[in-house]
């Protein structure tokens, strides 16, 4: 059978030349250098794509894939190291321990609205895992997936990691490929086809997808702080952030005084006219564009609403009065689109949000400590900020993922490393000791199976210093036992 060309790529994984760690950390430095060393022209990419100003691209985008760059360099070995693990007594005198082993050649799939991110970040997992990667960028945001094509076989390994571009059909190409592991982020609706795709091969799959993520605002907190970081997360770079707050819930009885605060905010941040502010983006495309505007059609305007087709430009809107039976309330706005659900209370709002499919962020804004516990224990949800959004995003100890319709499997720091490793279980005995061993094999008595079940039932608690060395010292007794056990029947009567 002809070869692919994933299994041209699996032959050069296969030569082991990524398991070194000087090699991932090499490949990690030349990663970083790209990025100080290029900075101009992504950013210029991003520009043209969002019309992303460079301290935006700085903020939201380059800085976090150097950080993550960083973090995988400097633990990686610690990471990558065995992890020793509990034991039971059959296997006190072992060497048992977790090994993450590369899992082979890793498909990143990766969207257009934080372009570079959503590709370098799950990359610089892959390479510190050891994998080969194929990595494709989104068609939308049509110059950074220029640029990567161009650059990275100018910085990496180029046999080792490979980048693909194209649309739809390419992808689909890509997909009937046999990939060792597929990280795709988009939205669900596409991530249940790279899904069904990979179950042909049985390829395990990352979805980092998206879906709508509520904000609920108490009336018991500081609603100007509260609605100037809301405006800060909904509309930078011009609300397309999976984890954008997607609505507001709130009672009737702040709803106005919400929409002055960010009325306030939008001033503050992008003055009199967005249109003409360097801070605040564009729609990616036409496309998109029409099916956000048509978003708005049963709505009251609040705030903004103004468009220009022709600069894919979206005012950052407020809609008030939003009923959960719109067109906006059953799709993820993924634009610049900020209604405002009232709801009596938080069972309802709880009731709410749980009414749907689980969100990919939840946020809560409250002073009232048992508000927020029982956002948090009736909820679900693949992550939550209290009292501000997107923040979890940076904590890179935190898993970022969805759950539910949001998505599957984890990443960040190391967790894309656990994410695109395998952990291989080890277990290292000796040949000693084989008489230990009598208890599991025939012919079986009640005597050997009880003695079984003691050895493969009881664990070395490694915390109790005390039980470690019981154990130990069973072991020896038994050990001596069964060697004078042997030496006596060796012995000529
Ligand atoms: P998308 O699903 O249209 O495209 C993503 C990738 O899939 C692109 O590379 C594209 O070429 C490919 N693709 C598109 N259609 C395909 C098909 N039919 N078959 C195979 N491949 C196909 O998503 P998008 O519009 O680029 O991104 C928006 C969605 O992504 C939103 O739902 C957003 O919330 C989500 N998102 C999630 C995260 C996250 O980290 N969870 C991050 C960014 C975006």
């Amino acid at each position: 059978m002809e070869k692919t060309f994933v299994d041209g790529l699996r032959d050069v994984f296969q030569s082991g030349r990524s398991r070194p760690l000087k090699y991932r950390k090499q490949q990690l430095r030349a990663l970083l250098q790209l990025m100080t060393e290029r900075q101009a022209e992504i950013e210029e990419a991003l520009k043209q794509d969002l019309n992303r100003s460079s301290y935006n691209s700085s903020l939201f985008e380059l800085t976090p894939i150097e950080n993550d760059i960083k973090l995988a360099e400097c633990e990686m070995a610690a990471w990558a190291a065995p992890q020793t693990v509990r034991k039971n007594f059959n296997s006190a005198l072992d060497d048992v321990y977790i090994k993450p082993e590369p899992l082979g050649v890793v498909l990143i799939i990766g969207t257009w609205n934080y372009p570079w991110a959503m590709i370098f970040q799950p990359l610089i997992g892959a390479i510190a895992a050891g994998n080969a990667a194929v990595v494709k960028p989104s068609e939308l945001s049509e110059h950074s997936a220029k640029l990567m094509k161009e650059l990275l076989p100018l910085y990496l390994d180029k046999e080792m990691y490979k980048v693909v571009t194209g649309g739809v059909p390419e992808t689909q190409e890509l997909l009937k490929q046999r990939f060792d592991h597929i990280f795709y982020t988009g939205s669900s609706t596409v991530g249940k086809a790279v899904m069904e795709a990979a179950a042909r091969h049985l390829t395990p799959v990352t979805l980092e997808l998206g879906g709508k993520s509520p904000c609920f605002i108490d009336k018991n907190c500081d609603i100007a702080v509260a609605c100037r970081r809301i405006t800060w997360g909904k509309f930078a770079n011009c609300g397309q952030t999976c984890i954008a707050p997607d609505y507001i819930l709130c009672e009737p009885s702040i709803q106005d005084r919400i929409v002055e605060e960010i009325q306030k905010t939008l001033l503050e941040f992008y003055q009199m006219d967005p249109k003409s502010s360097p801070d605040y983006c564009r729609i990616i495309n036409t496309r998109h564009f029409d099916r956000v505007l048509s978003l708005m059609n049963e709505c009251t305007v609040a705030l903004g609403g103004e468009s220009d087709r022709s600069q894919c430009y979206i005012a950052p809107t407020v809609l008030r009065d939003v009923l959960p039976h719109f067109k906006i309330m059953q799709e993820e706005i993924f634009g610049p689109l900020l209604p405002v659900v009232t709801v009596n209370g938080l069972s309802e709002a709880i009731q709410f949000i749980n009414a749907r499919d689980k969100p990919l962020a939840l946020y809560v804004f409250s002073s009232d400590k048992t508000v927020i516990k029982r956002m948090l224990t009736e909820t679900s949800s693949g992550g939550v900020t209290v009292n501000d959004v997107l923040m979890h995003y940076t904590v890179d100890s935190l898993p970022f993922g969805g759950v539910g319709n949001s998505g599957m499997g984890r990443y960040h720091g190391k967790h894309t490393f656990d994410q695109l490793s395998h952990h291989r279980s080890c277990l290292i005995k000796s040949f000693a000791l084989e008489s230990l061993n009598d208890a599991r094999y025939p012919p079986l008595t009640a005597a050997r199976l009880s003695k079984a079940k003691f050895f493969l039932g009881h664990r070395l608690c490694l915390c109790d210093g005390v039980c470690v060395w019981a154990a130990v010292a069973t072991l020896i007794a038994l050990g001596l036992l069964a060697a004078l056990v042997v030496v006596l029947k060796q012995t000529p009567a």
